[in-house]
């Protein structure tokens, strides 16, 4: 029938996941263009279905698929993909999208092989031409672009997060709702026995629209206050460096870059960064950068829109002010 675009969404304790709008936004997009309904599939335990059909509709979707089973309740790659497999082969959607994230990774890959359909992983573009779906995805750790297309129905794709916007409620249209088979499902081969949520009141890095990003340029662990400080009344996210993380200045889930997390915010501040090829290729898709480095050669300002040459301990708290004297201003 091939007459949905279906995204994949995510979510935990029954709240949608950022990235799940980014795709309704996406796939809202093209779908106007193929002429196409737009679905979202949300799997879990205990969800509300109304609820989400109010969110999800409001936003653009036209139907929202609920796969409700304990064991669906933590993501599994087993179970979820043979619920998206089954509505892949019931409804033949035109195209399905999964988040560039820890789950889209791992799922959309078995999802591919169980449909035979083909996959563009991390893709930041998505186009009608000749009513084909064109993709674009960055290759070579960021250094080019590479336009595809997929040539093997159904069109999978991970989507890279902080790409699109997010599908904002317009309006009080709710979607339809399609309650799923979760019947039979096979046997996890991985139970989560626990999930302990990371006490942190600042956004994840993967969905920040922010990142405040430290690197050796602080020179020691006791200095990175200055950046957490800053990220705090950015409302940001914190990120590093590898060579931070090597350090054990910082945790690894915050290194950004070609062995830590990709990211792609409104606002990437790099302080005491280098821009060595390794740590860019996590986050030169940002929308802007702004660079401090005391060295006017330093790499990062190459990528950087807006930089500052000078010494972070000078440049930064002065910057911490500036921004205070201006949330005091505009409250
Ligand atoms: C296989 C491989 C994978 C890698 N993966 C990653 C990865 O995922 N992410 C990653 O980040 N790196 C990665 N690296 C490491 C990468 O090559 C760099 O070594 C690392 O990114 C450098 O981190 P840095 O910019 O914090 O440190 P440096 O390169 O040491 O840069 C510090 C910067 O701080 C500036 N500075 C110093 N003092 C001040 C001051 N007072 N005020 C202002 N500026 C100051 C300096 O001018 C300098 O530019 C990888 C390397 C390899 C080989």
């Amino acid at each position: 029938m091939a007459d949905l675009a279906l995204v994949v969404a995510e979510q935990q304790d029954g709240k949608l996941k950022k990235i799940t709008y980014e795709m309704l936004t996406a796939a809202r997009q093209v779908a106007d263009e193929l002429d196409t309904e737009v679905g979202v599939i949300v799997l879990g335990d205990g969800l509300d279905a109304d609820a989400l059909a109010a969110d999800l509709g409001a936003r653009g979707a036209d139907v929202v698929f609920v796969g409700d089973d304990p064991a669906l309740g933590s993501y599994a790659a087993e179970a979820y993909s043979t619920v998206i497999q089954r509505l892949v082969e019931d409804e033949e959607p035109t195209l399905v999208l999964f988040g560039m994230t820890p789950m889209g990774r791992d799922l959309a890959p078995c999802v591919a092989a169980k449909v035979n359909g083909g996959l563009a992983s991390d893709i930041t573009g998505l186009r009608v031409e000749d009513g084909e779906l064109v993709i674009t995805r960055p290759i070579f750790s960021g250094q080019a672009i590479a336009t595809v297309r997929v040539k093997r129905p159904p069109v999978l794709a991970t989507v890279r997060p902080n790409t699109w916007s997010a599908a904002q409620p317009a309006g009080d249209d709710e979607a339809d709702v399609e309650t799923l088979d979760v019947d039979d499902l096979p046997e996890n081969a991985v139970h989560v026995l626990s999930v302990e949520a990371k006490e942190s009141e600042r956004p994840e890095l993967t969905e920040a629209s922010i990142i405040v990003a430290g690197g050796r340029g602080l020179q020691g662990p006791e200095n990175f206050h200055l950046i957490e400080e800053l990220a705090d009344l950015l409302g940001a996210a914190v990120g590093t460096t590898r060579a931070v993380v090597d350090a054990g200045w910082r945790p690894y889930e915050e290194q950004v870059g070609q062995t830590g997390k990709t990211v792609s915010p409104q606002l990437y501040i790099a302080i005491g960064i280098s821009g060595a090829i390794q740590h860019v290729s996590g986050m030169r898709t940002s929308r802007y950068i702004v660079a401090i480095n005391k060295d006017p050669e330093a790499p990062i300002f190459k990528i950087a829109d807006y930089g500052i040459v000078g010494d972070l301990f000078k440049v930064v708290p002065e910057l911490i002010q500036a921004v205070k004297e201006y949330k005091a201003a505009n409250q």
